[in-house]
């Protein structure tokens, strides 16, 4: 009765428990500001329950469009990016799969849920995409994460434009671009083959309202927009991220705080840390047990990337205990 890609399906979870310091998720440390908090709520106030939202998300999109400098037929919104994957996977023809691995769960996850072949062409020994001449003819879309998680470097821009040019499908994820030098929307003008991915998951901090979205051409947003599933996004959602879009000021500071600490993370372990772009930190170091029994909880990396850890970047209290705890692992170990 159930379809076999169901049964061999492993149920994605994450840890649990009374932990003192979470460092796991890559979340932004910093909730609303409650001054902050009270108006949004005072806006809540006025949204009329008993009414579906807008079905195409459009006062969202219009503001996404104003921040992006763009025209709103080029942006399709989602709850959350991860359902905006799910939804790419059925848009286009062929029926391969691209990632380069190590790096985001989430296109695995639904490429099995659909049954689509799923082909690993790793990333290169310093985690950039590998080059290749051809990726064969029944691809149906490459996903590439710049920056990447759960390395933390960002992909060159040269090499993704080499993927580019060769035609394929490109969904280009950059849900850490407020923690990186530069993004490669721009690039969405010339390539109609190429979809950059979103999220108000990391740096401004909604990751409990699930809201993403993408930016393409808008021949290819028009065929996207017709198979995201209507009112899919509730309108509380979709209220406190047009909010979010005028807090710029905010998401600068907190951003530049994250990079502050995130950088004096990699110098304080400089022998052990990968290049982040990011709000995490990806070490050399297997001390994930070590760090639990301390109450503090980060990513225990495998495959490839076994022995690592990946840190998210926390206040400056957290971090604060995240690298006492590293030094006593070091010392310990007789580093
Ligand atoms: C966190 C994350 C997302 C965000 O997904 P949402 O569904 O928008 O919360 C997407 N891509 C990557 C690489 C991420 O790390």
């Amino acid at each position: 009765m159930f379809r076999k890609e169901v049964l061999n399906f492993k149920t994605y979870d994450t840890m649990k428990g009374d932990h003192r310091i979470w460092l796991d998720k890559n979340e932004s440390p910093f909730d609303l500001p409650p001054e902050f908090k009270d108006k949004m709520f005072d806006e809540l106030k006025k949204v009329e329950f008993n009414r579906y939202p807008d079905i195409s998300a459009l006062p969202l999109r219009e503001k996404l469009a104003t921040h992006l400098g763009i025209d709103v037929s080029g942006i399709v919104v989602g709850n959350g990016s991860d359902q905006l994957i799910d939804c790419i996977l059925d848009l286009f023809v062929g029926n391969q799969v691209v990632i380069h691995s190590p790096t985001f769960g989430m296109y695995s996850f639904y490429a099995k849920k659909k049954g689509l072949e799923l082909v690993d062409i790793p990333l290169d020994e310093g985690y950039d995409l590998p080059c290749l001449d051809s990726y064969g003819d029944h691809v149906k879309v490459i996903f590439i994460c710049s920056p990447n998680t759960p390395t933390g470097n960002v992909i060159s821009r040269d090499r993704i434009v080499d993927v580019l040019e060769k035609g394929h499908p490109v969904v280009l994820d950059e849900a850490y671009i407020d923690y990186a030098h530069e993004s490669n929307m721009g690039l969405v003008e010339e390539y109609e083959n190429l979809i950059v991915l979103r999220t108000f998951s990391k740096a401004y901090g909604l990751a409990a309202m699930r809201v993403g979205y993408a930016v393409a051409r808008p021949s290819v947003i028009r065929q996207l927009s017709k198979i995201v599933s209507p009112f899919i996004m509730n309108k509380i959602s979709m209220k406190m991220a047009e909010m979010m879009l005028e807090q710029d000021e905010l998401i600068r500071e907190h951003a530049e705080y994250i990079k502050n600490e995130r950088d004096k993370l990699i110098s304080e372990f400089s022998e052990y840390a990968h290049p982040s772009e990011t709000n995490f930190v990806m070490l050399d170091l297997d001390a994930y047990d070590y760090l639990l029994e301390r109450g503090i909880v980060v990513r225990k990396l495998g495959g490839r990337l076994k022995g690592k850890i990946r840190i998210t970047v926390g206040t400056v209290g957290e971090n604060r205990d995240v690298t006492a705890a590293l030094k006593d692992f070091l010392s310990a170990k007789g580093c």
